[in-house]
């Protein structure tokens, strides 16, 4: 037979589609054509395929061969293709049953000593594959528990390009993937470190309560990074559906653990402030990788020195940060990204920061007012809780016995807060109290008048935008969550206004 056809998966995004990989080999002018929207990192494959079918003791077909990549409309991108290609090529020569290489679905690359090698993207691709049907797919002994987390999926995984020929002709037995023990992911930090900052710890479990960004001001030593770091350890753990996304994001980033790759924990994700704009919402060519605001979806993603970054760096976060989906337009396709994450922000109060707090610091408070005035007013206008530490004294540090709670038990009240307003605001689609649209939080969720004095006071003079009013109302009602109470009362649309106002420097 000179026509063989065997499967692999496109991704554009997160989401992919199915390619039919048909081979063709006639007479002709000895050569290899690949044809089909395939980029440049594919037509090099055919370099890799050749050396990897010679290498692994197998013939290569000195005829024109010509490789059909479909549909045509699917933007083709990477090395992912090789094994698909050998396969193909190997089943077009007769030394692969056709039938057995139509039947799976393959993703891997080829080393030039045919190993068949890991790719990114694995699992997206994978649930790609089975949606379309295809539930017969083999990968890299490396990606093998990745692929398995696709519970529909009936997955092979071989080391080199000969075992793959050994098992469609029968002569070998199929290797399933191997369960490593991962170790023991690392220990997330735990609130029982943080000293004082009764303050900050009671923001953080608002924040976490309600899924509210947060921004926290204070001289460097206050805390303001352990705080932050310790917020995923007090949000829920993932269900099975968000860990299924999350893992997907960071298998695109190539950055999943072996052997046991789901991601169950929120993830943290923390950039420096010289983070350029595609590192931070996505970018690259020819097709966009996530960027942190992505691979910090349903986890925390925070911004160290806030002011720091570059103004357009941050501005860029306001658009995905509201829509929880961020569109990365290139000339090969758009891929589309999950971002829904909780945005903490650091800031010190004045730029040189002298790490004994205020008392020495020669800068002027116009000084101050500038380089608080660097996170842009529409970018601060969605955090929802403004919060200043103060620097931690020496009594508090060296005071050992001031009772603290730990992250188990903030966890707890957390979960309790989540459940009621998932109770209260699944008729309208969402979970938390930070997602719930503005006319939802006016009228179905109307308040009694007497309780709004402080937020339509703050309103009045100015203090508070419209969008700010509706934030302080989120914020009161995850404090009712979490004190228990049905609704939130005046004292909690106080407290959230206060939250709001607060600011240090
Ligand atoms: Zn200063």
């Amino acid at each position: 037979m000179s026509l063989a056809r065997t499967w692999s998966v496109g991704l554009v995004g997160l989401s992919g589609g199915v390619v039919e990989v048909e081979v063709d080999l006639s007479a002709g002018l000895p050569g290899m054509a690949i044809v089909g929207l395939a980029d440049t990192s594919v037509r090099e494959s055919r370099d890799r395929v050749r050396a990897a079918v010679l290498n692994s003791g197998l013939d290569w077909p000195n005829r024109k061969i010509t490789i059909g990549l479909s549909p045509a409309t699917l933007p083709k991108h990477g090395s992912g293709y090789d094994l698909s290609l050998a396969v193909g090529l190997l089943a077009a020569s007769d030394q692969v049953p056709c039938g057995a290489a139509e039947k799976f679905l393959f993703l891997g690359e080829l080393g030039l000593d045919g190993r068949v090698r890991a790719i990114r993207g694995v699992l997206p691709a994978v649930i790609a594959a089975v949606k379309e049907g295809h539930q017969h797919v083999v990968v890299a002994q490396e990606n093998g528990a990745e692929a398995q987390l696709v519970g529909d999926a009936d997955v092979w995984v071989a080391d080199t390009l000969a075992d793959v020929v050994g098992f469609l002709c029968g002569d070998r037995e199929g290797q399933r993937p191997v369960r490593v023990d991962a170790p023991a992911p690392p220990e997330t930090p735990d609130l029982i470190d943080v000293v004082g900052q009764s303050a900050g710890r009671l923001a953080l479990e608002i924040a976490a309560a309600g899924g509210h960004h947060l921004l926290l001001t204070g001289p460097p030593g206050a805390g303001k990074t352990m705080l932050a770091e310790r917020l995923p350890g007090i949000l829920p753990p993932l269900t099975d559906e968000e860990a299924l996304q999350v893992t997907a994001v960071h298998s695109l980033a190539g950055e999943l653990p072996r052997g046991s790759p789901l991601i169950r924990r929120a993830p943290f994700e923390s950039p420096h402030h010289t983070a350029t704009m595609p590192a931070l919402v996505g970018g690259g060519s020819p097709l966009a990788r996530p960027g942190a605001i992505s691979r910090a979806h349903r986890g925390v993603l925070f911004l160290d020195e806030a002011p720091e970054f570059g103004r357009g760096v941050l501005d860029s976060l306001r658009q995905p940060l509201e829509k929880g989906v961020v569109s990365l337009h290139r000339a090969a396709g758009v891929s589309t990204y999950p971002c829904r994450c909780q945005l903490i922000l650091a800031a010190n109060p004045c730029p040189c920061a002298p790490a004994t707090g205020d008392a020495d610091c020669g800068c002027t408070s116009l000084a101050r007012r500038r380089y608080a005035d660097r996170l842009s007013g529409p970018l601060l206008d969605r955090v929802d809780l403004h919060v200043g530490l103060p620097a931690v004294s020496r009594r508090a540090l060296l005071d050992s016995s001031d009772p603290r709670e730990g992250s188990a038990q903030v966890g707890v009240r957390v979960a309790e807060a989540r459940a009621a307003a998932a109770a209260r605001l699944s008729q309208w689609g969402r979970r938390l109290n930070s997602e719930v649209p503005g006319v939802v939080l006016r009228e179905s969720l109307r308040l009694p008048r007497q309780a709004l004095t402080s937020a339509e006071m703050a309103l009045d003079r100015g203090l508070l935008s419209v969008r700010g009013f509706d934030r302080v109302l989120r914020v009161a009602w995850t404090l009712a969550d979490l004190a228990g109470a049905a609704r939130p009362g005046s004292a909690e649309i106080d407290a959230a206004v206060g939250l709001r106002l607060r600011r240090i420097g």
